[in-house]
């Protein structure tokens, strides 16, 4: 059966080296790291994750900044927020939550913020810096599957990776990391006729589509890395409420080599990404090295 991808344990393994460098750091600098938050409305979802990275950031030192606006606020208050953030010395990452609530653009938002400031990495600037291979901040979700891929030593040079779903927060950025690593890549998605015909030929499967459980054994290739991005929320058969991924981790553990559980695989990576990005900010300010 398939090893398991364990990114709880890789995520409390960064963020303890996080925490002993911000320590070390703030021995001398004159202010911790900070982030800050712009959380919109009350989406139940949203403010879990909200609570989930302030929750990180206290653990590790740093300082949190984070801003709360009821749903009904204008456009024009929320780029002045981040307006404030980008000149505010002691605030080294920013991000807004998302999805924002009907009525809100999140783009113009996001190219609002300052690109060294960006710690979702979902800036175009910062995107563009993904695509030219340069260094920048990459978006935390792509950055945390790599690092598990990394620590799992997963052989990347020469392989076929079949990444499933093509948004820009993970489906892109994750392709172009995986291409910069040398694997052969196909981007597949909803327009793609007959996915199981080619996820069975990939050797290290990315699923990032928001369909529970759509991928079983019947689609991987023995010894295949699949890594599961999704998280669904389900109620099952009693009428309880649990969450799952896009693949069916009792079924793909038979045959693959690797396997990402939901939850305890990307999702506590993608936390510690955002902490990595903050203290990374922190450290170019500071003119070290992380
Ligand atoms: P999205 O809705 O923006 O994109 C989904 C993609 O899947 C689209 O590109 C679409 O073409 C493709 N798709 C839809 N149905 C398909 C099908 N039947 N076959 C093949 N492709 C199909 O979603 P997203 O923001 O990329 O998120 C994807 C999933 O990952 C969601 O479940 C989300 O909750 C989760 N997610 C998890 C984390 C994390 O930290 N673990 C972070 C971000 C997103």
């Amino acid at each position: 059966t398939a090893r398991i991808l364990d990114g709880k344990a890789l995520a409390q393994k960064i963020q303890q080296e996080l925490r002993s460098r911000i320590e070390q750091l703030t021995q001398t600098a004159d202010r911790p790291p900070g982030l800050a938050v712009l959380m919109v409305g009350d989406n139940p979802a949203s403010a879990a994750y909200v609570r989930n990275k302030e929750r990180a950031c206290q653990k590790l030192g740093i300082a949190s900044f984070g801003r709360h606006f009821t749903a009904d606020t204008p456009q024009e208050e929320l780029h002045r927020a981040i307006d404030e953030l980008n000149r505010d010395d002691r605030v080294d990452g920013i991000l807004v939550q998302l999805p924002l609530p009907e009525g809100l653009d999140p783009v113009p938002l996001i190219y609002q913020i300052d690109p060294d400031k960006d710690a979702d990495g979902l800036h175009p600037v910062n995107l563009g810096r993904l695509l030219r291979g340069e260094p920048g901040l990459r978006s935390c979700t792509p950055a945390g599957v790599m690092r598990l891929l990394e620590e799992y030593q997963i052989d990347l040079r020469g392989k076929h990776a079949v990444v499933i779903g093509r948004s820009i927060l993970v489906g892109k950025p994750i392709s172009l990391m995986l291409l910069a690593r040398d694997a052969t890549v196909t981007m597949a998605h909803s327009r793609t006729p007959d996915l199981t015909a080619l996820t069975r030929e990939a050797d290290i499967l990315i699923v990032a589509v928001g369909r529970p459980e759509l991928i079983d054994e019947s689609a991987v290739k023995p010894g295949a890395a699949v890594i599961d991005v999704g998280i669904n929320r389900v109620t099952d058969y009693f009428g309880k409420s649990r969450l799952t991924g896009d693949v069916l981790f009792d079924s793909v553990k038979n045959v693959a080599g690797y396997v990402t559980p939901v939850p305890g695989g990307v999702g506590p990576m993608t936390v510690t990404m955002l902490m990595y990005n903050t203290v990374l900010s922190y450290c170019r300010t500071l003119g070290v090295e992380l």
